[in-house]
């Protein structure tokens, strides 16, 4: 017997962590759409999380050698801070988050958090270290609470049944006839791009990683939907620093500071109302964007 269980129960093992990291990787890929191309160093070490500050200093960086895609990229994110990244589609406000978990290396200049470069830590503790919602939340063919556990090994039901309060997502899901053992993704019950969102803001703070990342978290949702999924996220971002990526600019104007990408420079940087006041770059994407809300 004892010979039969141990493999087994090897195997399971192994079989769950192969599937974790298949599953931690397609959620990636789907954010991020690159593979992971670099490795920890020898001396690698944990990063020491302080407060979650985020600092690019200088940082060049491009896909292919013969286009540069960020041109000295300089942006400093206090511990708690909340900064939008705006700009045109194709400017490199994604790259910017690829850079962060480190998917690529910086070609020049660095990229730090807590004062430690990303380049000498481990990249498990790195990862650690963010919270990313994406623009489409990834569910798995599992229940309710499975997708939200995923944020977190071990984790209780008091603590995912908190998650999902904070996600405000706690409600919708004891009001299903089977509640937390819902069965959601392609084979069960399909949920609405609102309500995945809240799953995997849910998952997200399960997680409670001190730096959140949210990339177009909200763009592919209607405006209405928009709205609620923005004050769940700003709840979710209590206490964290928060890097916001964002085509839409109704959906940053509370930040603390909104910095311009334009071309792979910032090329503007402040708040909201200093942004407007300068009549620049933000202010004409504000402009168009408020107009073509208002034709649509
Ligand atoms: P944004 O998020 O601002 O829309 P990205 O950071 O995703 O822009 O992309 C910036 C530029 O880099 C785009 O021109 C994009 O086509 C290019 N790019 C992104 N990923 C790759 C890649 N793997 N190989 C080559 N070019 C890429
Ligand atoms: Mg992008």
């Amino acid at each position: 017997m004892l010979q039969i269980t141990m493999p087994l129960n090897f195997l399971g093992t192994v079989y769950r962590e192969i599937r974790q990291a298949l599953v931690d990787m397609a959620e990636m890929f789907e954010l991020l759409d690159q593979p992971a191309e670099v490795q920890d160093a020898p001396d690698a070490r944990p990063l020491a999380v302080s407060g979650g500050a985020v600092e690019l200093d200088a940082v060049a960086f491009g896909y292919e050698p013969e286009r540069p895609i960020l041109r000295g990229v300089t942006l400093r994110v206090g511990a708690g801070e909340k900064v939008a990244i705006v700009g045109p589609s194709g400017s490199g406000k994604s790259t910017v988050g690829r850079l962060l978990f480190r998917f690529y290396d910086v070609q020049g200049g660095a990229l730090r958090i807590d004062g430690q470069d990303v380049r000498g830590v481990t990249q498990d503790s790195l990862h650690a270290a963010i919270g990313v919602v994406p623009q489409d939340t990834v569910l798995f063919n599992d229940t309710i609470r499975y997708n939200i556990a995923y944020g977190r090994d071990g984790a209780s039901q008091d603590e995912i049944e908190a998650a999902a309060r904070a996600a405000q997502i706690h409600d919708f899901i004891v009001s299903l006839p089977e509640g937390y053992e819902t069965r959601v993704g392609e084979r069960g019950l399909k949920l609405s791009g609102g309500e995945k969102q809240r799953v995997g803001i849910a998952r997200t703070l399960l997680k409670d990683p001190p730096i959140l990342l949210l990339d177009e978290a909200t763009s592919a949702l209607d405006t209405e939907t928009e709205r609620d999924i923005q004050a769940a996220l700003a709840l979710a971002g209590e206490g964290r620093t928060v890097l916001t990526i964002a085509h839409r600019l109704s959906t940053v104007a509370d930040a603390d500071r909104i910095v311009v990408l334009d071309a792979g420079q910032v090329v503007e940087e402040g708040s909201h109302a200093e942004l407007l006041a300068r009549q620049g770059r933000y202010a004409s994407l504000w402009a168009r964007q408020a107009s073509e809300a208002e034709a649509a």
